[in-house]
């Protein structure tokens, strides 16, 4: 299976682009939460990924959930 090695590459050249769509990012407290999916983050560049992911492919990629904060 090499579904893995697609998605790390999808997700690198989507990191370019999340870097300018971070619109719907909230922020709350110290926590950066994506406007698509409400998974939380520590930092906006992880809230703005998540979102940006979630936005396009309508699902969670879970190189992104896994840095998320319960
Ligand atoms: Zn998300």
């Amino acid at each position: 299976m090499e579904t893995w090695r697609r998605d790390a590459l999808e997700i690198t050249t989507f990191f370019v682009d999340a870097k300018i769509n971070n619109h719907m990012v909230k922020k709350v407290g110290k926590l950066n939460i994506c406007g698509a999916c409400g998974f939380k983050y520590k930092t906006k560049e992880l809230a703005s990924k998540c979102e940006a992911w979630c936005t396009k492919n309508k699902s969670c990629n879970l190189e992104i959930t896994k840095h998320a904060i319960n």
